[in-house]
């Protein structure tokens, strides 16, 4: 659940940022960093959500071998320079483009 220190300014650099998910059996809308049990029907695991912009962003430009978004984002820091990316990173709303990311980027947002 959202707490206290999820405030913007105080979240964690590491933090993808809250995302909007939607009950996919009562339409229950609930705001958070990951999915949960539905408080309304209690159903787990089928949630709708809108990926973050950025995720959109990167997932336009995969490449052949990616397997997910965190790919993408280490691709990319690997041809341009970790600096270059940060750059763009913050341009586009990357709320962290550290390498410790992929994996986890991979399993939230698999091609
Ligand atoms: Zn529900």
């Amino acid at each position: 659940m959202p707490t206290a220190d999820m405030r913007s300014g105080s979240r964690s650099k590491h933090d993808v940022g809250t995302m909007k998910f939607t009950c996919t059996k009562c339409g229950w809308e609930l705001f958070a960093e990951e999915p949960m049990r539905c408080p309304r029907c209690k159903d787990t695991g089928s949630w709708d959500y809108e990926k973050p912009r950025w995720v959109k962003t990167l997932e336009r430009m995969r490449g052949p071998t990616d397997r997910g978004v965190g790919d993408t984002a280490q691709r990319l820091a690997a041809r341009f320079g970790g600096e270059r990316v940060k750059a763009f990173a913050e341009r586009i709303g990357i709320p962290c483009g550290c390498a410790d990311r992929q994996d986890a980027w991979n399993s939230l947002w698999p091609y």
